[in-house]
């Protein structure tokens, strides 16, 4: 993906992956999201996942995912900023006729509100 569209927020660079372990005193099995910020150090840990044992394999997965969903939001985002015009929904019409309007289904505001809730003020 193109530098340019990675995030601007402070969550932990690198690459995010899900790991898991089992505990050896009967604790059961447990998920993590690593990030990997270089080759050469250790992963640090983001999170520790918890909760229903069936949704925790999903659940790390899916944090483990979030930076390059939000890298991919950015990117249909920014690409919707240079052109000015919703490519979704109103791809024929000048920038000035679009301000503030989309079709109902459009997924625009949709990509809009999901940056904004990962990355707060910071994308
Ligand atoms: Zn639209």
């Amino acid at each position: 993906m193109a530098t340019e569209n990675k995030p601007t927020t402070k969550h932990t660079p690198g690459e995010w992956a899900f790991g898991e372990w089992d505990d050896e005193d009967g604790g059961g099995q447990h998920f993590t999201v690593d990030a990997f910020i270089n080759k050469d150090a250790e992963p640090e840990l983001v999170a520790i996942v918890a909760g229903e044992p069936d949704c925790m394999e999903a659940n790390a997965r899916l944090l483990a995912a979030a930076p390059d969903m939000l890298a991919a939001l950015l990117t249909v985002r920014n690409e919707q900023a240079q052109d000015g015009d919703c490519f979704f929904c109103r791809p024929d019409m000048a920038p000035e006729q679009v301000a503030g309007g989309h079709v109902e289904d459009c997924p625009m505001p949709f990509v809009w509100a999901a940056i904004a809730r990962a990355a707060g003020g910071d994308a």
